[in-house]
């Protein structure tokens, strides 16, 4: 009797020493919760298109390119001078932006919209492309806090010879691109291409990337035409400079199957009201 209740003491006391021994034991954090607490924004590598700053792209619901096309918005100024359409109100623009984010819109990068135009990559649900032409010093000090707010991310197409001048200097611009927006060429001098001879188009084409890539320190791949017009000549100019993209003043949505070198956009307007821009944008 005595040797059984000396067992039964053992078995009894067994569970408590292996309590005591875990119990001494350093708790090991799980790897990726330090990894995402821990990450440093200066050692993301930007130009990868994977990587994600925002809420934009949610990798768990993605969806293949829309049959409806994408809208890729064109601003210009967010500031007021009533009578002049291409000054959007920061009233009116946040009210857009309210309502893209209210029913689930989420904006893509250049890199994103390539990858998706043509290597064929999935979207997430109601994808939307925000541009701005021509890199007005509003567009870093009224539109950014907004687009930040909402977690949206956007395109800003800069006159190489202007950067700096009384618009978007270059340190907001590497700010933008550090927050997962894109930065594109709006050529050097912003002139009409269709007045300029192959080898002056090459020029504009050629010095706003270089500028770009040599003071932003990341590849450009998108073009916006000066007035929307190019030649034929000029699209193959663009592809022999390196671009991938380029966006035109024409009216519409980029479809999957689209020349990735003439994406038309979608014109908003000073003083459009929030159901004409709902009905250009809904899907
Ligand atoms: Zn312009």
């Amino acid at each position: 009797m005595k040797t059984k209740k000396i067992i039964i003491f053992f078995l009894l006391l067994i569970p408590l020493i292996v309590m005591a021994i875990y119990a001494n034991m350093p708790v090991k954090q799980p790897e990726m919760e330090l990894v995402s607490k821990d990450i440093n924004p200066d050692s993301i590598d930007i130009t990868n298109p994977a990587y994600e700053t925002s809420n934009s792209m949610d990798t768990t619901n993605l969806f293949p390119f829309p049959t409806e096309g994408i809208p890729v918005l064109m601003y210009h100024s967010i500031s007021t001078a009533p009578g002049n359409t291409l000054c959007v109100s920061e009233t009116q623009f946040q009210e857009e932006m309210a309502w893209l984010e209210n029913n689930n819109y989420h904006t893509l990068n250049m890199d994103q919209l390539y990858d998706a135009l043509v290597n064929g990559a999935s979207v997430p649900e109601n994808p939307i492309v925000i541009t701005f032409d021509d890199g007005y010093a509003d567009n870093y000090q009224v539109a950014w806090p907004i687009l930040k707010q909402y977690g949206f991310t956007a395109t800003f197409f800069v006159i190489t010879n202007y950067v700096g001048t009384d618009t978007i200097d270059w340190n907001q611009l590497k700010e933008l691109i550090s927050q997962g927006n894109s930065i594109g060429s709006h050529s050097v001098h912003h002139l009409d291409m269709i007045t300029l001879s192959n080898a002056q188009q090459e020029s504009e084409l050629s010095q706003s990337k270089q500028i770009l890539e040599a003071s932003l320190g990341t590849s450009i791949i998108a073009f916006c035409f000066p007035s929307g017009q190019y030649y034929d000549t000029t699209l193959k100019i663009l592809s022999d400079t390196g671009y991938k993209l380029s966006f035109t003043t024409r009216p519409g949505k980029v479809y999957l199957g689209n020349n990735q070198f003439k994406l038309h956009r979608v014109r908003i307007d000073g003083g459009m009201s929030l159901s004409g821009f709902i009905s250009q944008v809904s899907y």
